[in-house]
């Protein structure tokens, strides 16, 4: 099978379990926003556990038809897990068109690679931002769709964009899978989230105050509706997110045609909750203020997980605290992500 952007945070722990679950898996990343190594450890990890799959390593651009072309002609691709893109919401609105080129782009010319050798069968990365301010939480699949950033929106076209091709031929299989947040690492502590410059989200800034990188971690906002007054979001374990892809990839058959599933645990955690847990983790306190809200934030987002139960026969296992220690092993052996 071919997974893009198999070196990244998500996709590099979710090639290790294809890989520990039996597939062949062709990586194909552009290394815009990850590493080599990741790949490497990967490879090595998945040598220890004895798994039966193998791993190739293609670096090329998800929008280069003719590498595509190439990769497909091998005849060894049955399936895609598309996580290839941009995903930074603030740098989507200073840079909307790299967004549009970046997002669009790969996923245009990735399924047309896909009909034209007559590959049918999509696992596709797409995000709970894709849910309105005005949907309700625990949110259903059905809740209305509307998001307010850049980033958002290529989550929403591509979305549209995958329905309408599963409605113009038969035969398509394709998972939309929500994901709400991911955090965490691989329990190894040797891959991980490491993001370039300053960490836009949560968990990755409270690790970089855990190693001193940062001084301390603003919380934006303890004025909204919630138990705390910080907001509520459901963050997920990254390594059940990955197990989620591959229940994914097993039940793909039973798609026909395109359908959205949450990956989200259903349980929700204010900033001061997860703050807390980290600091249990880390074992010393971590320095923070409380700040202003940031601008586009909901006060609480929460999946209802009980599509992915029933049509993938799949929920998340691992808790809050499962998260933090291993964010923080990964942290505190890799205090400057894969270095480079
Ligand atoms: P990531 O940046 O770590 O991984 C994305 C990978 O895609 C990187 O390895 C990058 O080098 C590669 N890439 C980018 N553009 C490419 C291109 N044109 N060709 C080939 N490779 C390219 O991000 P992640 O957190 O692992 O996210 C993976 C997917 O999940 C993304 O599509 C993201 O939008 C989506 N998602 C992430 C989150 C989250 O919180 N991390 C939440 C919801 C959805
Ligand atoms: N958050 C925060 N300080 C930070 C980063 C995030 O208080 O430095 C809050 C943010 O306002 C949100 C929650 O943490 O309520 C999760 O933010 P993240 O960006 O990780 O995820 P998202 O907002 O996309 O759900």
């Amino acid at each position: 099978m071919l997974v893009t952007g198999g070196a990244g945070f998500i996709g590099s722990v979710t090639t290790l379990a294809l890989l520990e679950a039996g597939h062949d898996v062709i990586v194909a990343d552009d290394l815009s926003n990850s590493s080599k190594h990741a790949i490497d450890r990967v490879e090595s990890l998945a040598r220890e556990s004895g798994a039966a799959g193998d791993l190739e390593f293609h670096e090329l651009d998800a929008r280069d038809d003719a590498a595509l072309h190439d990769l497909f002609a091998s005849g060894h691709i049955t399936s895609v897990i598309h996580f290839a893109g941009l995903k930074a919401v603030g740098e989507s609105v200073d840079k909307p068109l790299d967004y549009y080129r970046v997002n669009l782009g790969s996923t245009v010319s990735l399924v047309t690679a896909m009909r034209d050798h007559g590959v049918r069968d999509l696992v596709f990365s797409s995000s709970a931002t894709v849910y309105g301010p005005e949907a309700q939480s625990p949110l259903r699949e059905d809740a209305a769709l509307s998001t307010s950033s850049p980033y958002g929106r290529t989550k929403l076209f591509i979305e549209q964009m995958l329905r309408d091709v599963a409605a113009a031929e038969p035969g398509w299989n394709i998972a939309l899978l929500r994901y709400f947040n991911p955090i965490g690492a691989h329990p190894s502590g040797l891959i991980g989230e490491d993001p370039r410059g300053i960490p836009n989200n949560l968990m990755p800034y409270i690790m970089q105050v855990a190693v001193g990188r940062r001084d301390e971690l603003v919380v934006f906002g303890d004025d909204y509706d919630t138990a705390d007054g910080t907001c509520v979001r459901d963050y997920i374990h990254v390594l059940d997110l990955a197990d989620g892809h591959v229940a994914a990839l097993h039940a793909i058959d039973r798609f026909h045609g395109c359908q959205a599933v949450n990956l989200g645990t259903g349980t929700g955690h204010s900033v001061l909750e997860v703050l807390a847990a980290a600091t249990a983790a880390v074992g010393k306190p971590l320095p923070f203020r409380l700040g202003a809200r940031r601008p586009g934030d909901i006060a609480v987002t929460v999946a209802d997980p009980s599509r992915a139960a029933a049509l993938l026969g799949w929920s998340a296992t691992r808790t809050l605290n499962d998260m933090c220690t291993d964010a923080w092993r990964w942290q505190s052996t890799n205090p400057f992500g894969y270095g480079d």
